[in-house]
């Protein structure tokens, strides 16, 4: 409905009424999550709307997910402000190139780059350079940081120097593929992503009536997540403003994680050197989150080191008490995945909204476990930005490599012939060291964990048993669904919340990422995401982590770094992991304690020692796979018609 500007100033506080009553002109708001910079920038924005300061036509608001983007539209949309735009750096470029682009080139035709990955293997062949995908992959991720960082190719070896960054090969065949990948493109007329940004600030930099035109039109600019700005998307807001300065940013510095595609939260930390007449507001109040997650949250970021003066800030929890974080140790990854979809059918059956929980991971790949765990309950659940496991290209082609295979198998055992299959797409016996083809790899391994399972399991594992296997898996996954658990990696879930966030697979390794190691900017962002992760809480918050990938596997990992030193003395965790050498049962949180049951029988192995198969002593090990098969399907028909988990049912 209608509101009048007395009700958009009502439920802010002090510190958030003076940024969005602020005058027009430049306003910085640095303040930590939850505190309410996404509803002041859109209050702020109503406001000058309602007050009559500005029109609707006139606000470009920006941000850096298409999500985000969506959510400050729908929340201008309930205060009753249509006509402001809303868009990510990339769709408001596109926007305002399709319309200046004529009298910037004439009437040649451009199209949008449709196939970089293919662009770039033509330019790393001519390079010389390796072109397979993975190695495209990282090229085209090295290709896009340095545009994004406004580096010619030229000048590409001195700014990774600079910059201290791994490359993915030698910095000068970086350079020499950059540099072929801009000549083939730029003769096919064609843009890539980057490109629309570049091209929006030149048109404005180099054509007056153009810039003229569009600083008449748009008078008032809105920044969400400034933090995580590159020095491209800082050029094109250069461009944008001219010598104008209204503009408000908002943004928490410790919440930058896309520092390795070139963001940084410089300009953000720096806006009063520019604008010496800012009006620069801090939040301290968390709206958020309940005071024992703002504690977490404040523990976990007060532990980065080098954190820049503008970013200490200290969140104080507004909210009532909630109950205290989890901690959950698990012996492996599936026995997490199963504990964590347990609790979030307690949450459920509890009266939680599925759309207010969501479990997040540090790498895409970890989806799979959790939408397998998620799916045995009958708990519809969407993948944000990442695809779900069994939909990802790598896999689909990988299933398909393994079932041509089956005609002909080689001779061996399974996960050996596995792996020997999926090798040419990607799984080398070193991980990659990062990017996509880390992502892959990952997803790769899990393919081969998944026949390892199997053999321990299945005496006559073979290749068309597991080929079936997945694909029974792959068809138990639920389809997609608009109401769900969200599942999303730390990276997606930035500026989002929910009422309960299982933050999982802990470890060394994972969080912080394996190739961070030795370097303490990429420790120190890994961190950030950490606190990203913790913030996104309202009520429940669990962490959790495995000792190991694959159910009954050799528990070789550790819990993440992060973890030392955050959980009290006095929190049941630390005094339980102290006996924990000699038991191995999984600990702490009691509400997420896990229980391991038979595999055939699906009794409860507490007391008895669980085989190494995953069965109890009194079930044979050489049944057939036909009458398994048909056991897992009458459980699962049996625990939805009485609606528990399969496990309980025997
Ligand atoms: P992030 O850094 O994670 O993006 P943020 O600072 O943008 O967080 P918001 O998403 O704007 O925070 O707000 C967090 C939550 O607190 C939202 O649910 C919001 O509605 C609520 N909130 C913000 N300010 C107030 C307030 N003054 N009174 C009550 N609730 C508030
Ligand atoms: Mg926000």
């Amino acid at each position: 409905g209608e509101r009048g500007p007395t009700d958009l100033l009502a439920g802010l506080d002090p510190e958030q009424l003076a940024a969005v009553t602020a005058p027009r002109g430049p306003v910085c708001v640095l303040a930590g999550a939850g505190t309410g910079k996404t509803r002041t920038i859109v209050r702020r924005i109503a406001h000058l709307i309602h007050a009559g300061h500005v029109s609707a036509g006139q606000v470009l608001a920006v941000t850096f997910t298409a999500r985000a983007a969506g959510e400050l539209r729908t929340r201008l949309l309930a205060l009753g402000v249509p006509g402001a735009q809303a868009r990510t750096f990339h769709a408001a470029a596109l926007r305002q190139l399709r319309y200046f682009w004529p009298r910037v080139v004439g009437d040649q035709q451009w199209d949008l780059l449709d196939g970089k990955l293919r662009l770039v293997g033509q330019a790393a062949h001519r390079a010389g350079v390796g072109t397979e995908r993975e190695t495209l992959r990282d090229l085209a991720s090295e290709i896009e940081w340095a545009k994004a960082s406004l580096v010619a190719p030229e000048d590409y070896p001195a700014a990774v120097a600079r910059a201290r960054r791994e490359t993915p090969v030698a910095a000068e065949q970086v350079a020499k593929v950059y540099a072929a990948y801009e000549a083939a493109k730029n003769a096919a007329r064609q843009l890539d992503f980057d490109d629309l940004l570049l091209h929006t600030a030149a048109a404005l930099e180099e054509h007056s009536a153009v810039a003229e035109e569009f600083r008449d039109r748009y008078r008032c600019f809105v920044v969400d997540e400034y933090q995580d700005v590159t020095p491209l998307q800082q050029r094109v807001l250069d461009a944008w403003l001219g010598r104008r300065d209204d503009l408000t940013v908002v943004g928490d510095a410790n919440q930058t994680i896309y520092s390795f595609a070139g963001a940084s939260p410089r300009p953000l930390l720096d806006f009063t050197r520019r604008f010496p007449e800012a009006t620069v507001v801090r939040l301290e109040r968390d709206y958020r989150s309940t005071p024992q997650v703002v504690s977490l949250a404040n523990r976990v970021i007060s532990a980065a080191r080098d954190r820049p003066a503008g970013s200490r800030l200290r969140l104080i929890g507004q909210r009532p008490n909630g109950p205290e974080p989890t901690y959950a140790e698990h012996d492996d990854e599936p026995t997490e995945a199963k504990a964590v979809a347990a609790r979030i059918k307690d949450l459920v059956d509890a009266g939680t909204a599925l759309s207010e929980i969501a479990v997040l991971y540090r790498v895409n790949a970890q989806s799979e476990v959790y939408e397998q765990a998620l799916a045995e309950l009958d708990i519809p659940y969407l993948v944000r930005g990442g695809e779900r496991f069994f939909a990802r290209q790598e896999v689909r082609q990988a299933m398909a490599a393994l079932r041509k295979a089956c005609g002909d198998p080689p001779e061996g055992e399974l996960p050996a012939i596995v792996r020997g299959l999926l090798e040419p797409f990607g799984l080398t016996a070193e991980p990659p060291s990062g990017g996509k083809a880390r992502e892959r790899w990952e997803s790769l391994l899990a393919l081969v964990e998944l026949a390892e399972e199997l053999v321990a399991t299945d005496a006559r594992a073979d290749l068309p048993r597991y080929a079936n296997e997945l694909e029974m898996r792959a068809q138990a996954q639920h389809p997609p669904t608009v109401e769900g658990v969200t599942l999303a990696s730390l990276h997606a879930a930035k500026g989002l919340e929910w009422d309960a966030v299982f933050l999982v697979g802990l470890v060394d390794g994972t969080v912080p990422i394996q190739h961070a190691d030795g370097d303490d900017a990429a420790i120190e962002e890994e961190r950030r995401l950490l606190y990203v992760g913790v913030t996104r809480a309202r009520e429940h918050l669990a962490l959790s982590w495995a000792l190991s990938r694959t159910e009954g596997g050799k528990r070789y990992r550790r819990r993440s770094r992060f973890l030392y030193g955050l959980i009290p003395d006095n929190h049941p965790t630390a005094r339980i992991a102290a006996t924990r050498q000699r038991d191995t049962r999984p600990v702490m949180g009691r509400a997420m304690t896990p229980v391991r049951y038979c595999r055939v029988c699906g009794d409860k192995l507490i007391g008895t020692m669980p085989t190494k198969l995953g069965r109890c002593e009194s079930c044979p090990s050489d049944l057939d796979q036909s009458l398994l098969d048909r056991l897992r399907e009458w459980r699962m028909e049996r625990s939805k018609a009485l609606k528990v988990p399969a496990y309980v049912i025997f």
